[in-house]
């Protein structure tokens, strides 16, 4: 029924469940067959109670005055014995021999007596006997001495009563107990191995699908039959294969990319190096020649920032990515940004405006280095995604009326805009909501986990075809806050 069976749930349920079940249901029967035995031979002891009451009125003080009168009045007592139909009387001389039963017939001359040995030696003139006699039969008796007035025992009477029906009657009663105790056993057995089958076997298949998921194998199916944790288990198996698909997807496209954002450059490189080559013979023109350098270098730097973004990122993942802080001029570095890349604006025909605020700012606590970064991830992207002709507007805004703590870079573009559905997963590593331009979807992550290291914000609203604002928040650096002394960033590849 069970993969294996001394192991997992099954094991436990037995040890836990049953065994407790077991033993309370072994007590109960055990109980059950005592309590039984006890009332059946109590009665037996109350009919032999309610016979020896009835005898101290025929010898009152259980004395009489002497052999004879014993013998006669016992004769009568024996032949009006009230209780014939269940039990025998006897009469028996002072040595403990027979004279006479309510049977008529005398019992086994070696049949012994134990019950009047124990009367005649107890204070009370009585004994009592179970158990079996010479044919096999069992019986009770009680034995009743009676005596002279001198206290002279003179005779006894015993009475013997057959235990064979009580005893049989309790044997069946106990059979009876004990079956029900084991159909209990069985019903509980079967009915637990039923509801461990309903856990067991989903929770078996669950882990058999998880399996195959984690080799890679993201096309199985999860049938949910029940509506509880084990239903809510399968839930989240289907979402967590859901998003390792995703995942994985994300990581086979970020590797294709990563590997052809470095090939281009490298072909480029590798093409004008064999053609500079050629110069040694004087084959090239001069101008050709300044040309291929221009190339060789503007790639060698973009292969550059590709492996630092790379690089950024795997220090991102593992958590040492660590800021060298200090107080800064937040409007220089973004003037510096702004700077570096309105040539390449120009040369893309599209329009850079940027008007640096005449006030002056008060100033930021950060990593001079990792804001520009970020400033320039965003510039880049603004013109990255807005075609030719289009605006990409940068403005500083400092209120000191209503936001006296923070300063707002807003970058504004009338690029092509992000998709509703996209915005919320563009700072998610790796996505890429627009396929059609290069980039390695990693830029957003990176510039949103600097500024969440700035204590800052970075935070985009934008529209389908009507462009994109992003807007980077950074608290100002408080009076009394001690610049850090910058930390020694240990870079492991
Ligand atoms: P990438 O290297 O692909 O640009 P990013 O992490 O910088 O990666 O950006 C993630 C995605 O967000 C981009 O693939 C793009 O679809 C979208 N995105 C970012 N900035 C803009 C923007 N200014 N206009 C339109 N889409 C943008």
């Amino acid at each position: 029924m069970f993969r294996d069976f001394s192991k997992g749930i099954t094991r436990r349920w037995m040890l836990n469940n049953l065994s407790v079940i077991l033993t309370i249901v072994i007590l109960i029967v055990i109980s059950l067959i005592f309590a039984v035995s006890y009332i059946y031979n109590n009665s037996v002891q109350q009919v032999l109670s309610s016979a020896c009451n009835e005898l101290s009125a025929v010898f009152p003080n259980y004395q009489t005055d002497n052999s004879n009168t014993f013998i006669s009045t016992s004769r009568n007592y024996v032949e009006n014995f009230n209780y014939k139909d269940r039990m025998e009387v006897m009469v028996l001389n002072s040595t403990g021999r027979v004279m006479m039963t309510s049977t008529g017939f005398n019992p086994d001359e070696n049949q012994e007596m134990p019950d009047f040995e124990l009367a005649n030696t107890s204070e009370y003139g009585i004994g009592n006997y179970s158990g079996n006699l010479n044919s096999g039969e069992s019986v009770t008796a009680q034995t009743h001495i009676i005596t002279n007035q001198n206290g002279t025992c003179v005779g006894a009477i015993r009475y013997v009563s057959s235990t064979e029906i009580v005893n049989n009657t309790v044997l069946t009663i106990s059979i009876i107990i004990i079956l029900s105790g084991l159909l209990i056993i069985v019903l509980v057995v079967i009915s637990g191995s039923y509801f461990i089958r309903s856990i067991v076997r989903p929770v078996r298949d669950l882990s058999d699908t998880a399996k195959r998921i984690a080799q890679g194998d993201f096309s199985v199916t999860i049938n949910k039959k029940y509506d509880d944790e084990i239903g809510e288990l399968c839930d989240a198996v289907k979402d967590m294969s859901k998003d390792l698909q995703t995942a994985d997807q994300m990581k086979n496209d970020f590797i294709s990319r990563v590997s052809h954002e470095l090939r281009t450059p490298l072909t480029a490189i590798k093409g004008w190096a064999e053609t500079m080559q050629l110069n040694e013979s004087g084959k090239i023109e001069r101008s050709t020649f300044e040309k291929g350098m221009n190339v060789i270098i503007k790639e060698s730097s973009r292969l550059t920032s590709i492996v630092e973004e790379l690089l950024d990122f795997s220090r991102l993942q593992s958590g040492r990515m660590v800021l060298m802080c200090e107080k800064l001029d937040i409007l220089a570095e973004l003037d510096e940004t702004v700077y570096m890349l309105k040539e390449r604006a120009l040369s893309e025909s599209k329009h850079l405006l940027y008007d640096e605020p005449e006030t002056v700012f008060p100033p930021v606590y950060g990593d001079r280095n990792r804001l520009k970064q970020v400033f320039l991830n965003i510039i880049d992207n603004a013109l990255k995604y807005t075609p030719e002709s289009g605006v990409v507007a940068i403005q500083v805004i400092y209120d000191t009326d209503k936001q006296p703590d923070i300063i707002k870079v807003v970058v504004t573009d009338t690029g092509c805009g992000i998709a509703p559905e996209d915005l919320p997963k563009v700072k998610d590593k790796f996505y890429k909501a627009n396929q059609k331009v290069n980039g390695s979807g990693i830029g957003l992550a990176v510039a949103d986990e600097i500024m969440t290291l700035h204590h800052g914000s970075l935070n985009i609203e934008s529209g389908e075809g009507v462009g994109t604002t992003v807007t980077i928040t950074f608290p100002i650096y408080k009076e009394g806050q001690q610049p850090e002394i910058p930390k020694q960033e240990i870079i492991k590849i």
